[in-house]
């Protein structure tokens, strides 16, 4: 039924790696060097290729240079996919732990080859290890990395450990001391086949992997301030209006915070505007250590910041407001960087809004007040009402 030559497979794989392992370079060289590990994910599949040359050669080759070459480069080819997926997690690579593994593997294979040839031995030692390699690859992604290209290559990779342990310990009572792993036999076309795919899959997993980290590198650039981390005044305003229909739907109420830092030219005046950059990110910082978890701050224009607050009353809003000015306060003075306040006007969503502008409206004039009462303040407008109804 399964009349595939296992050669021609081999071969048709190797040859899948190989695209793979090029498509993979090429795309190291037009992604930002930000995301890390496609140079080792790319050398990868190009190893397991390799070592599918020397497989092919079987017969014409010594056969100590198919054994311990083949399967060696296969194993490098296993650890390189995760050395790429450490590197690409910004965890420590492993060379050195990986390297004696595969070094131990291969020395025992040789001495199953040349002092007691056993091919079950050997199957058995080299499918082990490169089950343990899939195993640490698995523990790394479920670890540090999520979304579904990592969970696609979680499941290649378990499903290809327990086929490699399968085949190992099936290898002790199907095969002889002498077989040939190019002998046809249903469990050796499944194994390869195994392997092919595992290596397809991998790579292709990789590859989403590295896309899904692309994207969300970009969408970050879209949506937050560069000097100051808070979001973009666009994105800032579709979180208010998603509050606004929350709040026109379900009634679930929600503040805003206007911040403004105080008399802010004149530390650009007087420091310049290096000094006023700095400034401004710390205030941002302590902004958005001051605020919970749940709040989000945008920035709105230069040195003027809005917060959003979800399920907060008005009395809860100048509660966190109130913190927000302390803690802004609280920034120690240095050589570079000056004494510095911001003013917080407060409003929340009240009966008869529609429009998140009225909201918004509202805790600008408010900062109005703040600033005209003194500023480094926190300041409510006269037409707040209570918030329900
Ligand atoms: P007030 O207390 O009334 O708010 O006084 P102010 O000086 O802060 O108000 P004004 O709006 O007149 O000045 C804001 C200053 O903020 C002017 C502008 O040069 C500066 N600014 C805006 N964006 C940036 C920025 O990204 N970096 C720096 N260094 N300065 C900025
Ligand atoms: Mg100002
Ligand atoms: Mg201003």
């Amino acid at each position: 039924m399964l009349a595939l030559d296992l050669r021609s497979l081999s071969a048709m794989s190797g040859l899948m790696a190989v695209v793979l392992g090029l498509v993979l370079f090429g795309v190291r060289a037009n992604f930002p060097e930000s995301i890390r590990g496609l140079r080792l994910w790319g050398l990868a599949p190009l190893l397991c290729a390799s070592s599918t040359v020397l497989f092919v050669l079987n017969g014409v080759l010594p056969a100590w240079s198919l054994v311990l070459g083949g399967n060696g480069l296969l194993m490098a080819g296993f650890a390189c996919f995760l050395f790429g997926s450490q590197r690409f997690a910004g965890v420590p690579v492993s060379w050195r732990p990986w390297g004696g593994v595969i070094a131990i593997a291969l020395s025992l294979m040789a001495v199953f080859l040349w002092v007691q040839p056993d091919y079950r031995v050997r199957v058995l030692i080299f499918t082990s290890t490169l089950a343990l390699i899939c195993v640490f690859h698995v523990r790394l992604l479920l670890r540090h990395c999520r979304g579904f290209a990592s969970r696609l290559i979680v499941g290649v990779l378990s499903a290809q450990a327990l086929i490699l342990l399968a085949r190992g310990v099936s290898s002790l009572w199907l095969d002889s001391p002498t077989s040939d792993r190019f002998a046809p036999s249903l469990v050796q076309t499944a194994y390869l086949a195994a392997f092919s795919f595992a290596v397809l899959l991998v790579s292709v997993g990789v590859l989403l992997m590295a896309s899904e980290r692309l994207r969300s590198e970009f969408e970050h650039l879209a949506t937050h301030d560069g000097l100051t981390g808070a979001f973009t005044r666009r994105a800032a305003l579709q979180m208010a209006d998603a509050e606004m229909q929350r709040w026109l739907r379900q009634r679930q109420p929600f503040a805003v915070l206007m911040m403004d830092a105080d008399h802010f030219k004149q530390i650009n005046d007087v420091y310049g505007h290096l000094v006023g950059d700095t400034v401004l990110h710390d205030i941002a910082a302590q902004v958005i250590g001051a605020l919970r978890a749940t709040d989000r701050l945008g920035r709105f224009g230069g040195e003027e910041f809005v917060a959003v607050l979800p399920a907060t009353d008005l009395a809860a809003a100048v509660a966190v407001a109130e913190r927000v000015v302390a803690s802004v306060r609280s920034l120690p003075v240095l050589p570079d960087r000056p004494r510095c306040t911001v003013s917080v006007g407060v409003a929340a969503v009240q009966a008869g809004d529609a429009r998140f502008d009225q909201v918004l409206g509202r805790a600008d004039a408010a900062l109005y007040l703040a600033k005209n009462r003194g500023r480094d303040q926190v300041a409510i407008h006269a037409s707040a009402a209570p918030v329900f109804d």
